[in-house]
């Protein structure tokens, strides 16, 4: 059977990850399943638990690490993320298209383990920082430190994209999802050549 597509969706928080996918997985099209993360960061009030995260303490979080469950992981503004490795693996041998929402660290530990065709790299951009920093207090789920230190992160973040194949511009939901959409498809079509 012909394997599926890693893709890696990065960009800073607040821009906007979450609600594309959303919009990308109606095309049924790109046969895609979410790779659901775990982490130590508390749950958001609309978040639902082994649907959004897998939620976990630290203390099972390093059990992961230790037993080498993870693809890769990342220590993000005080918490950890990771990506289970089993189920990526399983999916991807039996042809569905895996996507990965994590942040460059672990985009990049993934970029240096997988070898071929069959990954693609996105990176989401804010229009500008200004409306970054709108887009993440109109979350109200962040204290004021947090809110800077995740805004200071994505000023980082948003110089460190040239390893990614693609960069998108969220200046508009329709459009943005529709461009990532026609990337999916485009990379698949090449690799099924
Ligand atoms: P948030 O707390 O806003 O949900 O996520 C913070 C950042 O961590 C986001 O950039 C998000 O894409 C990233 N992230 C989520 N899950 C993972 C993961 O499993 N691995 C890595 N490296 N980053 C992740």
């Amino acid at each position: 059977m012909k394997k599926g597509l890693l893709i890696i969706l990065s960009g800073p928080s607040g821009v906007g990850k979450g609600t594309i996918r959303k919009k990308i997985f109606k095309n049924k099209k790109l046969n895609l399943v979410y790779s659901i993360s775990m982490t130590t960061r508390k749950p958001r009030k609309k978040e639902i638990p082994n649907v959004d995260y897998y939620f976990v303490s630290e203390d099972i979080f390093k059990e992961n690490i230790k037993n080498d469950n993870f693809l890769e992981y990342c220590q993000f503004v005080g918490n950890y993320y990771g990506t289970p490795k089993d189920k990526v693996e399983q999916w991807i041998d039996n042809g569905k298209n895996v996507l990965l929402e994590i942040e460059i660290n672990g985009a990049n530990q993934v970029l240096s383990k997988v070898k071929g065709d069959n990954i693609v790299s996105i990176f989401l951009l804010p229009p500008s920082l200004e409306e970054l920093e709108k887009r993440i207090r109109l979350r109200k789920s962040e204290s004021e430190e947090v809110i800077k230190e995740r805004l200071e992160k994505a000023r980082r973040e948003i110089n460190k994209t040239e390893g990614y194949d693609y960069i998108v511009i969220n200046d508009d939901l329709n459009r943005a999802s529709k461009e990532i959409s026609e990337i999916i498809l485009n990379k698949l079509k090449n690799i099924s050549k």
